[in-house]
């Protein structure tokens, strides 16, 4: 919409009609966006801040076209200084040779500094000699290929970030989301050690977008640390991150059905119902107000839902907010207990478009429909809010609007089970006001209202008729977080 909007202190203190465009005036200031749409900022309600920083600090490999493009890329990274080189990126599909790359061809790079690239995917590494005896791995024989959990050791063996690396990781990464029109983050799975570099950055007035922290509870890291809610303007310790089953695609989902393409494999269980009820106890004693879970697998979600109906009836409960990640693959028995709990489910459409033809694999025909199922979630009265979790996949909320509305899977023309797409405007609420919902801000952000936060975001069209008439022309003019200008074009 066109509108003029007034700021005092970082609310919203009128919204006036405008014909020529968007108009924004704080104390000191005065914007003119001639023919801008505004709306209210976007918000990612899953991502990894400092995984997104890491990605953006490592060398990138993404866009090399062949072998010696990523050697040369590695080779001009190393300085004096380098004590490990992180890269990531690579894909042998995108080179010319085709062929997967070897620890030899590493060690040109490097004999002494332990080198580390990450494929694409994030599930192959490859490391070249000095890196393989840095983890205690013999070399002898080794490809320095290592795939899924023999990539441990060398997890282990990496040295953690400095606080000042952190922190630059941290602007990096929201420096990127500000460009997308992102205004709040819910971070996910985030280490206690990473919460103060937030706070400083919060504090000093250098964060761009405001971070709802979900610390990590696995293994209660959130006690060991001793860790409880906390508030703040720009940073907020909101809930606590917990994980259910793992990913499709390396078939860690955990499924009530075996894989379609292995049949000996259900996925993995990471927590059993009892765990999560147990820590989900612990969770709303302590007072915290929100509870994320990752689930995928459909045993996963079932197993999530039983925990969270103890939960509800738990006196700290009933309020409590409760989210399901990612939420793919939930059965048709599910669906209305999904929505009679008042469970959120916090979906990443994009992941739709990456995994189409690999969930076909796994899943298999007969339950491919309960798979990425938006528009039934909706109609069944749940709460959905869309996320991008990167670093994984792009942070670009426009290329969420995209596959929640098309439902094209990258590389393909058409839409995918195309029953399940949602509307341009169920879209943007998933990432506005409806996001909102999952960290309880709802009563102060996600509306063009008096009173209301000024987080804005000033678009070349309406975002809300994005899909049909605009296709891909649309860009970010402005961002706006608590009144101020992070972002103009
Ligand atoms: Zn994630």
């Amino acid at each position: 919409m066109f509108a003029e909007i007034h700021i005092e202190r970082g609310r919203i203190r009128a919204v006036l009609p405008c014909t020529i465009g968007t108009i924004v005036r704080t104390e000191t200031d005065s914007y003119e966006f001639p023919g801008c749409h505004v709306s209210p900022g976007f918000v990612d309600s899953h991502a990894h801040v400092v995984g997104l920083g890491e990605r953006l600090s490592a060398v990138s490999l993404h866009d090399a076209v062949s072998l010696e493009d990523c050697l040369s890329r590695i080779t001009s990274s190393i300085t004096d200084g380098t004590s490990w080189v992180r890269a990531m990126g690579w894909n042998q599909e995108r080179w010319s040779s085709n062929q997967w790359p070897s620890r030899d061809d590493l060690d040109r790079c490097s004999t002494v500094i332990p080198i580390v690239a990450m494929r694409v995917d994030g599930h192959a590494m490859w490391v070249n000699t000095a890196a393989l005896r840095a983890a205690g791995i013999d070399p002898t024989g080794h490809t320095g290929l290592l795939i899924d959990d023999a990539m441990r050791p060398v997890w282990s063996a990496l040295p953690a970030f400095s606080r000042e690396e952190v922190r630059e990781q941290i602007l990096r990464a929201t420096n990127e989301w500000v460009q997308h029109g992102v205004t709040e983050i819910h971070d996910m799975d985030v280490a206690p050690e990473w919460l103060e570099p937030f706070r400083e950055l919060a504090e000093s007035g250098h964060l761009p977008v405001r971070i709802q922290s979900f610390v990590r509870g696995q293994d209660r890291e959130w006690i060991e640390a001793g860790l409880l809610p906390a508030g703040g303007e720009l940073h907020r310790i909101a809930g606590v991150k917990l994980f259910a089953d793992g990913a499709l695609g390396s078939r860690g989902a955990y499924l009530r059905s075996p894989y379609s393409d292995d049949a000996t494999i259900h996925g993995i269980e990471l927590l059993s119902v009892d765990v999560l009820t147990s820590r989900m106890r612990e969770i709303v004693d302590a007072g915290w107000p929100c509870i994320a879970v990752h689930a995928i697998g459909d045993a996963a979600v079932r197993n999530v839902l039983d925990a969270y109906d103890v939960v509800r009836g738990l006196p700290d409960g009933r309020d409590a907010i409760l989210r399901i990640e990612h939420a793919q693959h939930i059965h048709p028995d599910d669906v209305e207990r999904f929505a009679r709990l008042g469970v959120i489910a916090c979906v990443q459409s994009t992941h739709c478009c990456s995994d189409a033809t690999m969930a076909e694999k796994r899943l298999g025909a007969d339950r491919l429909p309960w798979s990425y199922r938006w528009k039934t979630l909706l109609d069944a009265g749940i709460t959905m809010t869309g996320g991008s979790d990167a670093p994984i996949e792009s942070s670009s909320v426009l290329d969420g609007l995209r596959a929640f509305v098309h439902r094209t899977p990258y590389g393909m023309q058409s839409s995918w089970m195309p029953s399940e797409r949602i509307t341009s405007q169920q879209a943007v609420d998933a990432y506005t006001s409806i996001a909102h919902h999952a960290a309880g801000m709802e009563y102060r952000r996600g509306a063009l209202r008096v009173g209301f936060d000024a987080d804005l975001v000033v678009t070349s069209h309406d975002v809300c008729e994005y899909s049909d008439r605009i296709g891909d022309d649309i860009r970010i003019q402005a961002t706006f977080t608590a009144g101020r200008l992070r972002y103009s074009a």
